[in-house]
């Protein structure tokens, strides 16, 4: 029995309610009553299915299916349920709701498996509430230590734990997870470019996923009078953030090789039509295929922010997240292909230009990824929007490549 088209057309348009931003895209932070709303509904799902249901100290869902032979590590499929603001049903909830699917696959065709299933669920990919990005993936494979996530508040000084009390989940739980109990993860993406529509394509098969690092810059000025202080009595700190960053699209078309940088936050204190800004604090966001290309624009940029201290100007740099470009497992995406072809579904390789969470656990476990085409190569936006068809073609070969996987012995 194959994937069913119509219910994850469905579990896609319900999970697309849970928004705060009804009528301009899925807007559905970390800790939110909307990731509330989201998590009843995935939990609910993966009882439905025969899983049995765990959160951990981020509140990532876990729904698990034992396996038959005990202690085996288990073979986990699943992506992020997190938004940006006034982004798209798809990006990350087309992963958790094909996950989902492959968990009905298994309950529909009664496979027992031999190592455990486990649909994940994941917490803050995007970073969109507390920065940074991949805070589920990352925590749960222990590179956020409990200080930092302890420091960790949203734009309005919320501390992470303290929202998360909120929507009723428990930090106090474990958080950190032994990678020996994880034998692969796999996660269907959209790929949120233009590439496989392009080309006709269903699925790509990742080969590679771009590195990426993220800076905050805060530029600490004067505040003033908009009135009375003299143009050249000024430390206007919008002026120079909007400098810095007015050079950055130059500076990456000159390292080339699909560098490209991008400031998507900017914050301005005290924000005020006529108060001369005295802060500003402003994101940088650097992602290359080649890791001297991420190294190259970070020295350039730093470069950039040292000539721009002057004038009752101080300019401070904080990088908040480095990740090299990863290789995902070749076995893996062997397995994804010659399902694929079986399946005679088109695929072809590609590289990923989004940071995922399979790049986080691709240090400490096999991975594979598929994406799927993104229509007009949208994404992060409401119009974000993905066939179903594709979605269950993707099923189809994750529950597959979980099959195979699963009679493969442990390397
Ligand atoms: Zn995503």
């Amino acid at each position: 029995m194959k994937a069913n088209q119509e219910r994850i057309e469905q579990h896609i348009e319900l999970l697309n309610r849970f928004t705060s931003t009804p009528g301009q895209g899925v807007t559905r932070l970390t800790y939110s009553k909307e990731d509330l709303q989201a998590r009843n509904f995935i939990k609910e799902k993966m009882i439905e299915y025969g899983l049995e249901v765990s959160e951990d100290g981020f509140g990532n869902i876990f729904g698990k299916l034992e396996g038959t032979s005990p202690d085996k590590p288990s073979v986990i499929v699943g992506s992020h349920f997190d938004s940006v603001p006034n982004g798209g049903a798809y990006d990350g909830t087309a992963g958790v709701v094909v996950g989902l699917e492959v968990a009905a696959l298994f309950k529909e065709n009664n496979v027992q498996p031999t190592y455990p299933l486990e649909i994940i669920a994941l917490v803050e990919e995007e970073g969109s509430r507390f920065g940074g990005g991949l805070m589920g993936s990352r925590g749960m494979m222990g590179m956020l230590s409990d200080e930092d996530f302890k420091k960790l508040a949203d734009k309005d000084g919320v501390l992470a734990e303290d929202a998360m009390l909120t929507i009723g989940l428990d930090p106090l739980k474990k958080k950190v997870r032994d990678h020996e109990t994880i034998r692969a993860f796999l996660e269907l993406h959209i790929e949120q470019g233009p590439i496989l529509e392009e080309k006709g394509i269903q699925v790509g098969i990742v080969e590679s996923i771009v590195g990426l690092t993220q800076l905050e810059v805060t530029v600490q000025g004067q505040a003033g009078h908009a009135g009375t202080t003299p143009m050249n009595r000024r430390s206007d700190a919008l002026v120079s953030a909007a400098q810095i960053i007015g050079d950055l699209p130059e500076l990456a078309t000159s390292i080339g090789e699909g560098t490209v940088i991008t400031t998507g936050r900017l914050n301005v204190y005290p924000n005020g039509a006529n108060v001369i800004p005295d802060k500003v604090t402003f994101t940088i966001d650097i992602r290359a295929g080649k890791e001297e290309n991420i190294l190259e624009a970070v020295r350039r940029t730093n470069e950039r922010i040292a000539t721009g201290q002057e004038k009752g100007i101080h300019i401070s740099v904080e990088e908040m997240l480095y990740i090299q470009p990863k290789f995902l497992d070749e076995n893996i995406r062997s397995i994804l292909k010659e399902t694929s072809d079986a399946l005679e579904i088109t695929n072809c390789n590609m590289q990923s230009g989004a940071g995922h969470d399979a790049m986080v656990l691709s240090d400490f476990t096999a991975c594979g990824m598929v994406f799927i085409p993104s229509k007009d190569g949208l994404s992060h936006c409401p119009e974000e929007w993905s066939d179903a068809s594709d979605l269950a073609a993707g099923t189809n070969i994750l529950f597959e490549t979980v099959k195979r996987l699963m009679e493969e012995e442990t390397s």
